[in-house]
């Protein structure tokens, strides 16, 4: 299956030339249905060995509501339906117009990858006269010379990326399938006694990592179709079947596991409730942006009020590991286990979520809409548009002006809103603010 491309902007911007750049040729396919010809040309185009067919459309106005506008409208929005991803071209020498507003926050609105294309940027210094298109929320903007057939091999490939990359995402999701689990907390909150009781178990299959050595402080199991591994979990040794814990609290190593995981179970003992050296712990795990589970062990060993005081000092030491989901368990009575997995699960699918430009711009104008932030003396900060940054933590990316001005709160409640529509629990999300010049 040949990807589709289709190109979209306004009219003059220089679709047409891009089009028998991209197709080197003029024999379109599918020229010959009346009414079409004009309006939308198929064409053949091929790049080392990946061909691909790509779509021209006459000029778009998403709103035009009577006559030739209108077909070409029409024509445009099946171009798109058609397509796997969209160009979209703007006039790099006219700048932003409010028709490549219009036309941008329609494109948002399908979720489609989409490359935004400036193109008459021969001779333009990049970055300079192109920062006004990330207006338009779309993310990087791309210069060509259509004309002069600058840039275009590079486009193509660029156009193309989204569709391998989705093969190669799966691939590497396959492969990478496996969650890497670190169980931390201080000596004798429970740590190998958990462990023990895990590995005891009929459900846990042991299989063979490429890469880990048998005598490594890593365990490879399988558990309900999911692949773990085990970390050297900190201040613990393997002896031969069991793992045992060492002499010594090994701040290094709790750090270098936490580290390397990609989600932290964190064991606090009920017994004892929060102390400093559980909070200190909660906050590497932050600082390194890990997901995590909190899991309250010994919950056996104390009664009504004591579960209080635990709970209470949860709400007061660890305030910013709300996100993170809580289990009162018993490693001993092995109480409150099962459900532990599905949360470490959650937490490593939120760390590695995939925000789209489009969502995440719409999330944050949607936001800004419902509350915007605080004038700060002079200054009103502007929100413009979102991009995620990073995955593992989720880092999102917001550009505008006077972003400085931000207040924490107004932060706090972004994160909120991004948090309850990507379903981000146990994972540690990032907000970052850039402002334009
Ligand atoms: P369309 O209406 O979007 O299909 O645009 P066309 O391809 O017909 O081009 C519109 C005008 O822009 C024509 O005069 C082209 O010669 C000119 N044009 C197209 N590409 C470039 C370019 O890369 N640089 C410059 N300077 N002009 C271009
Ligand atoms: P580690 O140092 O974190 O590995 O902790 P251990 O697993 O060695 O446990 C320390 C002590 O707590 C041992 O005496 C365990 O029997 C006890 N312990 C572990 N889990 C529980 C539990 O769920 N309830 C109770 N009452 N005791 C537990």
């Amino acid at each position: 299956m040949k990807p589709v491309l289709a190109l979209v902007g306004r009219p003059n911007v220089g679709k047409s030339t891009l089009f028998n750049r991209l197709t080197k040729s003029r024999d379109a396919i599918v020229a010959d249905f009346a009414g079409l010809t004009r309006d939308r040309h198929y064409g053949n185009g091929k790049q080392g060995k990946h061909e691909y067919i790509v779509i021209d459309t006459g000029g778009f106005e998403p709103d035009a509501s009577s006559g030739i506008y209108m077909e070409m409208a029409k024509q445009t929005r099946q171009a798109v339906a058609e397509s796997d991803v969209v160009i979209f071209v703007v006039d790099a020498r006219a700048g932003v117009s409010a028709q490549d507003h219009d036309i941008a926050n329609y494109l948002r609105r399908l979720g489609k990858p989409c490359v935004l294309v400036a193109n008459k940027a021969e001779g333009m210094l990049e970055g300079v006269q192109l920062v006004e298109f990330y207006e338009l929320g779309l993310g990087d903007v791309y210069p060509i010379s259509a004309a002069h057939g600058q840039g275009i091999r590079s486009l193509i490939d660029l156009a193309l990326a989204p569709l391998q990359l989705l093969d190669e995402e799966k691939d590497e999701a396959e492969q990478a399938g496996v969650i890497k689990l670190a169980v931390a907390g201080r000596p004798n909150v429970g740590k190998s006694t958990l462990i023990n009781v895990w590995l005891g178990e009929e459900r846990l299959v042991a299989f063979d990592l490429p890469g880990t050595t048998r005598d490594a402080i890593s365990v490879p199991f399988e558990r309900n179709g999911q692949k773990f591994e085990l970390i050297d979990t900190a201040g613990l040794r393997r002896r031969g079947k069991v793992f045992e814990a060492i002499e010594k609290f090994s701040v290094v190593k709790t750090l270098q596991a936490i580290e390397s995981a990609h989600v932290v179970l964190l064991l606090i003992d009920a017994t004892q409730g929060v102390t400093d050296q559980d909070a200190h712990i909660a906050g590497y795990i932050l600082e390194n942006g890990r997901a995590v589970v909190l899991a309250v062990n010994k919950w056996d060993a104390v009664d009504e009020y004591q579960r209080e005081l635990v709970k209470r000092s949860i709400e007061t030491r660890l305030p910013f590991l709300k996100f993170a989901n809580m289990h009162l368990i018993s490693a001993q009575k092995r109480q409150g286990l099962g459900p532990l997995w599905s949360s470490i699960a959650q937490a490593s699918k939120a760390a590695n979520c995939k925000m789209s430009t489009p969502v995440l711009t719409r999330l944050l104008l949607e936001a800004v809409q419902f509350q915007s932030p605080k004038r700060a003396g002079m200054f009103r900060p502007k929100l413009r548009y979102a991009h995620q940054g990073g995955m593992n933590p989720p880092v999102i990316v917001i550009h505008g002006n006077s972003l400085e001005h931000v207040t924490e709160a107004y932060r706090r409640f972004l994160e909120g809103r991004f948090r309850k529509e990507f379903d981000l629990v146990g994972t540690p999300l990032r907000i970052e603010f850039k402002t334009s010049a």
